[in-house]
């Protein structure tokens, strides 16, 4: 091979190395240059991706706001109509009392916490409207018939029964008395003892007897008699514990109507009986419309 021949085929060679890197340079080039276009479009779309992103957080989290206040809305809704209910069941408990105490009212005797003794006239066919036997046990003398008002009867009962059970034994001498005995009772004290039976018999008509609800005890050590009663433990019984079952001593020491009768015991109902011996009074010290409103729950 010649000289020429050989640089010829070096030149060949040399030209075609310098247009191979030529060529696979520019291709790089136009590469780089493709994937840095890429990129800036990939970096667009991740910032529009990060703005939507942004975005529906944004509404996400006002939508929970909303979410939160209708709830709190809805919320506060439920407790009104629930007050509002209350409220009105409330209404309609009060209106339902109302009405019970009104027909209790109507269903109880208006005579039966009047104030008698020289005080209000009882008219003469007046009689309660049922009254039952005193069960001959509680007697003192077990030929006599005497009778209770029949709504009193369990109060007197459970009475008589609890001061048993406390060694106490009271027995009933005169309970229910009608105008005509109030009127044949007074007379023949009044043969007696003159004008001074009035200090201690009322006039038929005055007479609690003829209302039902009033009994007059003794016990055993005084012969079934009355005078001497308040020195009896009976009597203190009676003091500490009548008025549980509703009895009230009508005529205490230094009463305005008759002499102290510590037999005399009138049932006016446990509310009434309670709250007078709580406030230590007797129901003559009480006005009539203070005494009125125990009347429709006298027998509860
Ligand atoms: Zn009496």
């Amino acid at each position: 091979m010649s000289k020429n021949t050989a640089l010829y085929i070096l030149i060949s060679i040399l030209i075609g190395t310098i247009s191979f890197g030529v060529f696979w340079h520019m291709r790089l080039s136009n590469t780089i240059t493709m994937l840095a276009e890429d990129k800036e479009v990939l970096r667009t779309e991740i910032a529009e991706l990060k703005t939507q992103t942004d975005q529906t957080i944004a509404d996400l989290g006002s939508t929970i706001d909303t979410l939160t206040k209708d709830r709190d809305g809805l919320k506060e809704s439920l407790e009104e109509a629930r007050e509002e209910n209350e409220s009105v069941e409330k209404k309609v408990s009060t209106a339902l009392k109302t009405v019970e105490t009104l027909s209790k009212l109507a269903a109880t005797d208006p005579e039966l916490l009047q104030k008698y003794s020289k005080v209000y006239f009882l008219n003469e066919h007046y009689a309660p409207p049922q009254t039952k036997a005193i069960d001959k046990k509680y007697l003192y003398t077990e030929t006599d018939v005497e009778y209770l008002h029949a709504e009193v009867m369990p109060f007197f009962k459970d009475m008589v029964e609890d001061a048993l059970d406390d060694g106490i034994e009271l027995y009933v001498v005169s309970a229910f008395r009608s105008f005509d005995q109030q009127k044949s009772l007074k007379s023949a004290y009044s043969v007696t003892y003159g004008t001074g039976a009035n200090t201690f018999s009322a006039d038929q008509g005055y007479s609690e007897h003829q209302l039902g609800t009033t009994v007059d005890f003794t016990t055993t050590g005084i012969n079934g008699g009355l005078t001497g009663f308040d020195t009896t433990p009976a009597y203190t019984w009676l003091t500490k514990n009548a008025y549980r079952y509703g009895f009230v001593l009508s005529y205490p020491k230094n009463n305005q109507y008759y002499i102290f009768e510590p037999w005399h015991w009138r049932f006016v109902g446990t509310d009434l009986a309670r709250d007078l011996h709580n406030d230590k009074k007797y129901f003559y010290d009480l006005d009539q419309r203070e005494i009125e409103e125990y009347r429709a729950t006298m027998f509860d």
